[in-house]
């Protein structure tokens, strides 16, 4: 079992298998170019598989496939299929969003994959366009349909945002209830990276959105789960992911490994170690050691808001949010 200096279990490990990503979502991804870590810097899925193995042989039993768009890296069904073969009963999922999905949907549920979370902020194609700054709907829609088709279970992810897609908060909530996904809101986290002008709707004036058409009431979290879920009247459960509160930090059960093998212990904390050299060079009882090591300095809770003003330097695209 892995625990971390606080006294949590962490059995949670999101893996980035690459930054690099086909939309430039405006919450995300900076305006100004810039450029990619070169792909010879990534790990290769055998290498970072070394790792994964050793982490769920020590209690990591959810396992999370994300990004950047995780499905730009080739073959990632057999990334899929190494981790499901290891462990059959292992909690495999994948945050995408949902581009490429139509086209490789049945190959990840083949290799092992369970659940999917898809990001879909709008349902207008102009808004879609203006939010990743590429024309993305269409696929989008397409690829949740394929996804369902292929038998796995979909979540829906959207970050309301002033003035661009905060009168769709029920809209999005009605296209995901009628195809039997749960839709979460995730508050905008400000960072360095997004465009400057942009602003995020708190949790309450999400609910105040979602009040103007459903009456609801509060269930609470699951688990360890950031959201903190309710249910309307008519039984739909819907989540809220609210990291301007700190009060999911007690329970977190997760840690983050970037396709360049640096170990997060907290999305909104600066530090990491690196497990890269280790595991190339197949050292995989040091790569266990560093990942103790990183979970005995796991943050007690997330820095947001203390010694980074509002913003933070980590880039979602880097570290798979
Ligand atoms: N490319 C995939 C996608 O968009 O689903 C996976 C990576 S993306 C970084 C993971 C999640 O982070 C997405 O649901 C996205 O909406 C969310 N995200 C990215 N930047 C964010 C921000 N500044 N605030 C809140 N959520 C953000
Ligand atoms: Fe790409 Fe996901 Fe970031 Fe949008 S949120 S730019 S899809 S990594």
């Amino acid at each position: 079992m892995l625990i971390d200096g606080h006294g949590r279990t962490v059995n949670y490990l999101r893996i980035s298998v690459t930054e690099r990503c086909n939309f430039r979502c405006q919450y995300c991804m900076p305006e100004k170019p810039f450029s990619w870590v070169p792909n010879e810097n990534l790990l290769s899925f055998e290498e970072l598989f070394s790792f994964v193995k050793v982490a769920i042989d020590e209690g990591i039993d959810k396992v999370r496939i994300t990004g950047g768009e995780p499905l730009l890296r080739e073959d990632l069904d057999s990334f899929v299929a190494m981790i499901h073969n290891h462990k059959p009963d292992i909690d495999l999922a994948l945050t995408t969003n949902g581009y490429l999905l139509a086209e490789c949907a049945e190959r990840l549920k083949n290799a092992g994959l369970k659940r999917i979370n898809v990001s879909i902020d709008t349902l207008k194609p102009h808004i879609a366009y203006r939010i990743a700054q590429k024309d993305v709907l269409h696929k989008v829609l397409e690829g949740v349909d394929a996804a369902q088709e292929a038998g796995l279970k979909v979540k829906v992810n959207m970050v309301p945002l002033k003035h661009i897609n905060e009168d769709e908060i029920v809209d999005v909530m009605d296209y995901a209830k009628a195809r039997g996904m749960t839709i979460r809101y995730i508050e905008y986290m400000e960072n360095v990276h997004a465009h400057g002008e942009l602003k995020g709707l708190t949790g309450k004036e999400i609910l105040d959105h979602i009040r103007k058409r459903y009456r609801f009431k509060k269930l609470g979290r699951e688990g360890s789960s950031p959201a903190f879920y309710y249910m309307t009247d008519e039984g739909y459960k819907f989540g809220i992911i609210d990291p301007h509160k700190h009060d999911f930090c007690e329970s977190c059960n997760r840690i983050r490994l970037t396709a360049e093998g640096h170990l997060i212990p907290c999305l909104y904390f600066d530090e990491a170690m690196s497990i890269r050299e280790a595991v190339k060079a197949g050292k995989i009882d040091e790569a266990s050691e560093i990942l103790r090591e990183v979970l005995r300095n796991k943050p007690e809770k997330n820095r947001w808001g203390e010694d980074q003003g509002e913003e933070s330097n980590r880039a979602f695209y880097q570290t798979g949010g």
